[in-house]
């Protein structure tokens, strides 16, 4: 794990890459800001996680990292003795961690529950929906004792993935004041996770709805070896993609009370059909 900083004094702030050694972006964006060495108003502590996983260009070596910061991990994996570093460098700090994705091109957030970090920073970043794992939290890094706001960058291995991630990265600082400038608060569409969709057994998939995009029951979504997959409900796809799971295309979301400016009071969910505007 490689730990640097930008500025002096005792950071509060922390960019994090390469929790997973198979998504670059975060990697890229860390050692650009490193390079830029920008003049920082606060000082921002700097992580490249998984150094080993990245060599080899691999999601983990032993077991998922963002599945390991609670002790269900055994003890002696590699990314067991990585998550108990990196929860140790992160205690108390503002967290920003960077991931790319197979299900989606546009950047998104992913928090776990809508702490007071999460509404300050997030309607602050260039993202087009923020992802509430809730109970799928388990083991992830929102098990820290930190603030941790997640984002995934785009898709895994593009370069727009690694300009996303640095503009994203950049976004964060200024929010919280390391780097100068303004950022303009929106309104963000927020999604709970929901139940899996699952995923037959079969050699090609191929996936019709659109993330975060309505679907009615009955809509096809998917494809195995061309047999077509229909909505059983009505849901918001999150973190759907032909082959980012095995066992799973993705997840029911279900719409919940958008976050930021005019995030008013009507604070039911509203898992059903948009309604003209
Ligand atoms: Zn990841």
């Amino acid at each position: 794990m490689r730990v640097e900083q930008l500025g002096d004094g005792d950071p509060e702030l922390a960019v994090v890459g390469g929790v997973h050694g198979d998504e670059p972006c975060g990697v890229r964006a860390v050692e650009r800001l490193l390079d830029d060495d920008p003049d920082v108003e606060r000082p921002v502590k700097c992580i490249v996680v998984n150094e080993k996983a990245l060599e080899r260009g691999v999601r983990y070596v032993d077991a998922d990292l963002n599945r390991s910061f609670t002790p269900d991990t055994p003890a002696d994996a590699h990314e067991r003795r990585l998550a108990q570093k990196l929860a140790a460098e992160l205690q108390g700090m503002t967290v920003f961690s960077i991931h790319s994705t197979q299900s989606h091109a546009d950047p998104f957030a992913v928090s776990d529950g809508r702490a007071e970090h999460v509404q300050r920073i997030v309607p602050r970043l260039s993202v087009v929906a923020l992802v509430d794992t809730q109970d799928f939290g388990e083991g992830r890094i929102f098990a820290t004792d930190a603030d941790i706001v997640e984002v995934e960058a785009g898709l895994q291995g593009s370069e727009t993935a690694a300009e996303n991630a640095y503009t994203l990265a950049r976004e964060f600082l200024t929010a919280e004041g390391a780097l100068p400038g303004d950022t303009v608060e929106r309104e963000l569409p927020v999604f709970t996770m929901g139940d899996p969709i699952p995923k037959p057994a079969a050699e090609e998939y191929e996936v019709f709805a659109e993330n975060f995009e309505f679907v009615e029951s009955g809509d096809p979504i998917a494809a195995a070896d061309g047999e077509v997959i229909r909505a059983d409900r009505d849901f918001y796809p999150v973190l759907l993609s032909p082959y980012g799971y095995a066992n799973q295309f993705g997840y029911h979301g279900q719409k919940q009370r958008s976050l930021g400016q005019s995030s008013g009071a009507n604070s039911t969910s509203v898992n059903s059909r948009p309604s003209a505007q």
